[in-house]
């Protein structure tokens, strides 16, 4: 009986590797484009905080950045 218990386990093992090696090789084949994310985006200081925002949603008042209308309106 322990002879099946081996083989039951072996082939557990080759349907494993199998996946592993076929999922392997579908993610080489198909390599998702690199993700969209911010990271690539200017950060700036808010000139009253020093919190860093992405420069898209910075507020801008003359040559500071600031993190929100509140702070731009604080140093103005
Ligand atoms: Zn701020």
């Amino acid at each position: 009986m322990k002879v099946l218990v081996w083989i039951a386990l072996a082939v557990l093992v080759y349907l494993a590797l199998r996946k592993k090696i076929t999922s392997a090789q579908q993610s080489s084949q198909q390599a998702p484009p690199p993700a969209q994310t911010s990271a690539g985006e200017t950060m700036l200081a808010c000139a009253t905080c020093q919190v860093f925002i992405p420069a898209s949603e910075a507020v801008m008042r003359g040559d500071n950045a600031y993190c929100c209308a509140e702070h731009a309106n604080q140093s103005a």
